[in-house]
Order: C-alpha cells, then sequence, then structure tokens
C-alpha cells in the first residue's frame, strides 16, 4: 500500500508541475493571441475606431469598376461601403475612377465587413484598406476627402460613419472635386434627414421621419448629409 501511496503522490506531483507550465504556456498563447489583432488595430482612437474582432479578409484588386465599386480575386464584386461617386458621363466619373484604381488597382487590400456584408446585386459590401508606408489607408474616406466621392451611409452600416463625414466636411469646405462644381439650380430650402437631403418637391423628401427645412446647401453638405440620388439637390 505505502509505495503505491507513493508512488501516486509522486505521479500527482509530476503531473502537476508539466500542468501548470502548460497552463502558463497556454495562457502566453492564449494572451499573444489576443493582443494580437490589437496591435493590428488600424484606428488605434476617434469617434468610430473600429472594432477589434470585426470580420476582415484580405483580397487582391484585379478590376476598378468605378468610383466606388471594384472587383476582387476572392469576393469578385465589392461595392465600397458608404460612399458614393459620379455615375459615368457625370463630371469628375473618369477623376473618381482613376483615385480608385490609383489607391486599389492590382493591390493586396484588406475588406473591412459592416452589418451587411452582401447587396441586393449580390455585391459584396466593405470597407477597402490599403497599405500607404507604415500607415492603411481607408479608401473610401481618401475619395471623399479629395471631393471625388459624397458620403453614402446607409444604416445599419455606420462603421466609419463619423470619420467620413469629418472627410466630407474638410472637402466641402475648401471646395474640392465635387463641391467645386456649380451647384444644381438652387431652391428656396432643403429638406434634411438623418443622412440625406432633398429638394422641396422630391417623393422620398415626404418619407423622412423628423425632416428639418435648411437653405444653406453647403452648410448641409459640411454635415456629411449625401446629395439624395433621385432629385439631385
Ligand atoms: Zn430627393
Amino acid at each position: 500500500m505505502r509505495p503505491t501511496a507513493a508512488l501516486l503522490r509522486r505521479l500527482r506531483r509530476g503531473l502537476r508541475r508539466p500542468s501548470l507550465g502548460a497552463l502558463i504556456i497556454f495562457l502566453v498563447i492564449v494572451f499573444a493571441a489576443a493582443r494580437g489583432p490589437l496591435r493590428t488595430t488600424l484606428w488605434p482612437g476617434g469617434p468610430d475606431a473600429a472594432p477589434v474582432r470585426e470580420p476582415r479578409a484580405e483580397d487582391r484588386i484585379v478590376q476598378i469598376v468605378d468610383g466606388d465599386t471594384v472587383i476582387g480575386a476572392v469576393h469578385g464584386t465589392i461595392r465600397v461601403l458608404s460612399i458614393d461617386t459620379p455615375e459615368s458621363g457625370r463630371p469628375l466619373f473618369d477623376e473618381a475612377t482613376a483615385a480608385l484604381a490609383h489607391l486599389v488597382g492590382g493591390k493586396q487590400v484588406e475588406l473591412l465587413f459592416d452589418v451587411e456584408t452582401v447587396d441586393r446585386y449580390g455585391r459584396a459590401l466593405a470597407h477597402v484598406l490599403v497599405a500607404d508606408g507604415d500607415a492603411r489607408l481607408l479608401a473610401g474616406e481618401e475619395l471623399v476627402r479629395r471631393g471625388l466621392a459624397s458620403v453614402f451611409i446607409i444604416p445599419p452600416n455606420m462603421l466609419f460613419a463619423e470619420r467620413l463625414k469629418a472627410a466630407q466636411k474638410e472637402a466641402v469646405l475648401n471646395d474640392r472635386g465635387l463641391w467645386a462644381l456649380p451647384p444644381p439650380a438652387p431652391e428656396p430650402y432643403y429638406i434634411v434627414g438623418a443622412y440625406k437631403f432633398h429638394r422641396p418637391s422630391c417623393v422620398h423628401a415626404a418619407q423622412i421621419p423628423n425632416p428639418r427645412r435648411q437653405k444653406d446647401r453647403k452648410a448641409i453638405l459640411a454635415e456629411g448629409k449625401s446629395p439624395c440620388r433621385n432629385c439631385a439637390p
């Protein structure tokens, strides 16, 4: 009995030591794994710093469709989230397309998904990030800052909304790109919603909850509101 008990004690001690060591190593690995994404967090602060665990994916951009749509080798057609660029034939279409091509064309990019990851046309919806030296650029934000895209926020996809609105404010106040073009036929006032603004006659203006009337178009744009695509105010 005695030798057996001693053997068992020794066995337990022997087991206990390596298992404690293994536990420490395990915890170190878990801690390092948990820290990993934090180190690569692109936006260390700010009003809408990217969450650490948001879905991400890598892709390589193989084709540029226009200023807000690209084709990735993995994800196919990708609509850049929360921006809108001029349609073909409209002023600055070529400039917006060329700017996006310069930023991400042929490059390895990181896609950041928001709540809705695919639209009704089957396109992937994502923010597109690209390396720029040690930093990373949010492609959509760059276009908005240059006045080549307007902010186009569609809830529930709110990631980077505040950054994009700030970029549009900068572009509008500096009369860049779209905001240097002659404004469309003015209205005595506009109907302003949470994300867009309209001409008073627009059918969509009637659907806005808590609409606000405002006269100063530039001030509305500087707030980061999108011109309605139907009434083009
Ligand atoms: Zn409208």
